[in-house]
Order: C-alpha cells, then sequence, then structure tokens
C-alpha cells in the first residue's frame, strides 16, 4: 500500500489505517446449476487510510467472489482530501 498522492510526486512514506467501517446487509451464499457455491457479498467496506505526509483517503472495496470473481473491481479507491 503506497499513499497515491505521494506516489503522483514519485515519493513513498509510511501508511497507517485511520478506520474501518462497513454496511451490514445480511447475505447468504448461493448455489449454481453446478452445485457450486457463490458468496456474493452485496457489503461494501471502507477503509481510511492516512499516511506519514498528511494525505488522507478512502477506499470502498466489495469482497470478490471466490469462484467467479463477481464484485471485483466494482469499487475503486477515490480520495479525500
Ligand atoms: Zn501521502
Ligand atoms: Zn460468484
Amino acid at each position: 500500500m503506497n499513499c497515491p498522492s505521494c506516489a503522483a510526486q514519485g515519493i513513498t512514506s509510511d501508511v497507517t489505517i485511520v478506520s474501518r467501517a462497513g454496511s451490514t446487509l445480511a447475505w447468504q451464499p448461493h448455489t449454481d446449476e453446478r452445485g457450486l457455491v457463490h458468496e456474493h457479498d452485496p457489503n461494501i467496506y471502507r477503509t481510511t487510510y492516512r499516511c506519514a505526509r498528511g494525505h488522507q483517503w478512502l477506499e470502498q472495496t466489495r469482497k470478490p467472489c471466490p469462484l467467479c470473481g463477481e464484485a471485483s473491481g466494482l469499487a475503486g479507491p477515490f480520495r479525500r482530501s
């Protein structure tokens, strides 16, 4: 994990996690026609990071399904301040 603001300037810095939060939707894995179990977790997990130079940003992710990768790439990182 590198700070995107620092990376844009070609420097690196220590990054710490400020907070983690997530939605708490109830969900169940489902089984497809081949009997394979998919885990399509609809919850969005938010992690706030801060680098040693004071940049702060938020990443929103969903856990991709281990079988088909559903949800991967849905939520990209975006920057705050
Ligand atoms: Zn930074
Ligand atoms: Zn799946």
